[in-house]
């Protein structure tokens, strides 16, 4: 069987042209003029731009949380990563503290058995760092899993102390992994909580304002100050604060190996959501929290100007109806999370390309090159080439698309984005030369995606 898509424009992080593809067995066989004509199957193309599928590097499905767990689990978060676009997701396998990194990988594919649409990988949350876990980095490795998330908040639970960092640095910098932070200063966080509450503060705006721009930006200077000691490169999550943007920027000036993530939720929306009436602020309660808009501004330029490299989204979505409401009385007990898998590549095509702030080929290296380069899946995914997998979006430039829940695929009652019109649509998308989503129709079916083994950090 072999697949052609006719007519299309390739456009790649790098190079822009009108080519005809030829996909066998998943994968792109052949580009050029004429190579798709005796295919046994044809798409045209016309008027499309032929896109790489995009990778989200930071899903959360099927997250226990907060005596919860989030709305997503691993079919439907992602199939609606398809229908975004997004045709790769790395989610985290969580290892709690007290038990081995194993054991949180075999529950992380005990989730994901026979559900998963679209192709996947994991991260490993590394919840105990001790001799042990030290170890056993290595045949976590072995695995396919080649990065590990600490974190400087959340004490008593994730935080790993700064020794404990340096360690694992060191480690990861040995056998060739990467270690990824959650860089908030969670000891301070903690105290202004405690505060908060004590003082009857209990509405969601007040999750923000104990979470200040500062404790992200001192916890990111401190990580990059640790893996520049261990020699170690350095992957920040999530950044939302101009401190963590200059301090990154910063690194990367001096030649440092450090890369910033950030999403999608930090670029449109603001700490002026927090103040929407009643209780709507609680859809918006995450960690880190959204910023006053001077910082989701950093944020834009820091895209444009390479000092941040992916966009995910941190996808761990919560319903309002049953779910954010166990924070009705205390922001502190509202679920951490917001959804936006299928979002992603709508609202960076919207907000970076069609806006101006950059061209389409950063728009692909952000949401599909960089990640798949720095977690070791390039090249077989994150680009249009030669026996790369036939991940592909058929991306309409003149289009536009509602966002909205009514219509959206996620598994949640709200939408951040609730009725923003985005400039581009999303046709169809492959996965693996297979026709998973063409326009309102799902072709695909639970349990087709593929474990991707991850390879060492620097090696693509
Ligand atoms: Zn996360």
């Amino acid at each position: 069987m072999s697949l052609g898509i006719l007519n299309g424009t390739v456009v790649t992080a790098s190079d822009r042209y009108d080519a005809d593809l030829r996909i066998e067995n998943g994968r792109i066989a052949a580009v050029g003029k004429g190579v798709a004509e005796s295919c046994d199957q044809r798409l045209d193309a016309s008027g499309l731009l032929v896109l790489p599928g995009g990778i989200d590097a930071h899903t959360h499905f099927a997250l226990p949380f907060g005596g919860t767990v989030s709305a997503d689990d691993f079919e439907t978060g992602t199939r609606a990563a398809l229908f975004g676009g997004t045709t790769t997701c790395i989610d985290f396998a969580v290892q709690a503290k007290g038990q081995t990194l194993r054991a949180g990988i075999d529950a992380w594919f005990a989730k994901a058995e026979g559900k998963v649409c679209c192709d996947f990988a994991f991260h490993m949350i590394m919840g105990d760092v001790n001799a042990q876990s030290l170890d056993d980095m290595q045949s976590v490795m072995d695995a396919g899993i080649t990065s590990f998330k600490l974190f400087t908040a959340y004490p008593g639970v994730f935080l790993s102390t700064d020794g404990e960092i340096f360690q694992a640095l060191q480690r990861a910098e040995r056998i060739g992994a990467l270690i990824q932070m959650h860089a908030e200063n969670g000891s301070v966080i903690d105290v202004l909580v405690k505060q908060a509450i004590e003082a009857g503060k209990t509405a969601p705006v007040h999750h923000a304002l104990t979470r200040p721009s500062i404790a992200e930006g001192e916890a990111t200077h401190r990580a990059i100050a640790l893996a520049e000691m261990a020699g170690a490169p350095l992957y920040i999550v999530h950044m939302t604060t101009a401190e963590a943007a200059d301090a990154v920027a910063a690194a990367r000036a001096r030649g440092l190996r450090v890369y910033g993530e950030t999403c999608p939720q930090y670029l449109f929306l603001s700490h002026d959501n927090y103040l929407e009436p009643g209780f709507e602020g609680a859809k918006y309660v995450m960690s880190p929290p959204l910023r006053p808009k001077p910082h989701g501004e950093r944020l834009w330029r820091a895209l444009q100007a390479d000092e941040i490299s992916v966009v995910g989204t941190d996808h761990c979505p919560f319903r309002m109806k049953d779910q954010k409401v166990l924070g009705r009385d205390s922001f502190a007990k509202i679920p951490n999370g917001a959804p936006g898998v299928e979002n992603r590549i709508q609202l960076l095509y919207h907000g970076g390309v069609a806006a101006k702030r950059f061209d389409v080929h950063r728009f692909v290296d952000l949401t599909a090159t960089a990640p798949a380069k720095i977690f070791g899946l390039f090249p077989r995914k994150g680009t249009v080439a030669v026996g790369s997998d036939a991940d592909l979006v058929l991306f309409d430039p003149n289009g536009s698309y509602t966002i909205s829940a009514k219509t959206h695929h996620m598994n949640v009652d709200y939408n951040p984005y609730e009725g923003l019109v985005v400039q581009g649509k999303i046709v169809k998308v492959l996965a693996r030369g297979e026709l998973v989503v063409d326009g309102d129709r799902w072709l695909g079916r639970a349990g087709r995606g593929e474990f991707l083994k991850c390879g060492p950090f620097g090696l693509a």
